[in-house]
């Protein structure tokens, strides 16, 4: 089969490589986005797949569908990029890789609390002034006496609560959807009741309306003060003015966030420091704030899954296959 891959990023060429050797499939690489001005190159191809923020409009289904094309594979999780009614109006059947390693966000995020528990950033900073002393930072503590409230145990939230429960913490899981194996590293208990009990929160829910500012005001004087607070979800989840000020109050120690509400002003983009929006300029000047530019997914596992995940999807329902990544109406 002839795949054409739009959007390909060079991290993604030596796992493609190795895909088509192993599979005995042809990838030809296109390094621009799926657009109505490059579908119609899709013609000698059986199948097509892309990662893209760009949008693809309805016009695209019809050329696509024209030049015999059956599906799109999207190497990525957010699909809001497609016409779902375009597509399903010319026949054309939709792929995403919706878990490609829920470990990697899952490690980042113990990575993260590992950092605030022993006061990294505090240290480093203190030690890039010439100051080695023990005080610069402060005593840390040990995350097998720590209680963790993972709210949404999803792919991502069982990963991290698993991780814990290997290391010794007591994992407290709050989630709509019940499932009995989780017991075996978390005890499932309501919102309020994980609030008041746990020394850390840490977020995997989807962005949803329950979700939407679920840490409000109220929810910030619900937790025990010195409670630490970890968001590698979503930004929206989190009321950005409360989080700052329970930051400076102390009701938070510590706080790490892979993801904000306006991250889109200037995550993944460079910048003046001057030119960040100005909660972030001061956000990321106290000590016991951690910020990273939605990276927690970012390893080489991560890509190769998206890429072998995606392609085999894109062989699947060009064969008029079934696959359970498929995107229905
Ligand atoms: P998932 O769908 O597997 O799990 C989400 C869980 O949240 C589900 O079990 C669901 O029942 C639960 N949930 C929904 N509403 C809830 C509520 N109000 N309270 C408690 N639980 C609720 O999703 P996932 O793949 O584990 O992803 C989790 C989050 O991580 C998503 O927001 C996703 O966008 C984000 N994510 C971040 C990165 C990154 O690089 N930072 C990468 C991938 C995913």
């Amino acid at each position: 089969m002839k795949i054409l891959m739009y959007n390909t990023v060079l991290k993604e060429l030596p796992f493609v490589k190795d895909w088509a050797a192993k599979t005995g499939h042809e990838v030809v690489n296109l390094f621009e986005p799926l657009s109505v001005d490059n579908a119609a190159k899709a013609e000698s191809f059986d199948a097509i797949s892309t990662q893209q923020t760009t949008a693809m409009p309805a016009p695209i289904y019809k050329i696509l569908a024209n030049a015999g094309i059956k599906q799109i594979a999207l190497r990525q999780v957010g699909y809001d990029v497609f016409d779902l009614p375009a597509a399903f109006a010319n026949k054309i059947r939709l792929s995403n890789v919706a878990a490609y390693s829920p470990r990697a966000i899952a490690e980042y995020t113990l990575t993260q609390l590992f950092n605030i528990l022993r006061n990294s950033k505090k240290f480093d900073r203190a030690m890039a002034t010439g100051d080695y002393t023990w005080d610069a930072g402060g005593q840390a503590r040990e995350i097998y006496q720590l209680t963790v409230a993972v709210i949404g145990v999803g792919r991502i939230g069982s990963a991290f609560a698993q991780m814990l429960h290997a290391l010794g913490a007591k994992v407290l899981g709050v989630d709509p959807l019940y499932h009995a194996q989780n017991e075996a590293f978390l005890e499932y208990t309501t919102l309020d009741d994980a609030l008041s009990r746990a020394n850390v929160i840490s977020f995997h829910t989807p962005l949803n309306d329950e979700t939407r500012e679920l840490a409000d005001q109220s929810f910030f004087d619900k937790i025990q003060p010195g409670t630490i607070m970890l968001n590698m979800a979503r930004g929206e989840i989190v009321d950005m003015a409360a989080l700052e000020a329970a930051l400076s109050s102390g009701q938070l120690y510590g706080a790490a966030f892979d993801v904000t509400p306006n991250e889109n002003e200037f995550m993944n983009q460079k910048h003046e420091l001057s030119e960040l929006p100005e909660n972030i300029q001061r956000l990321t000047k106290l000590d016991n704030f951690y910020l990273s530019p939605h990276i927690a997914f970012y390893t080489n596992t991560a890509i190769k899954n998206m890429v072998e995940i995606a392609l085999n999807d894109a062989v699947v329902l060009a064969n008029d296959g079934f696959t359970e990544n498929e995107i229905l109406r």
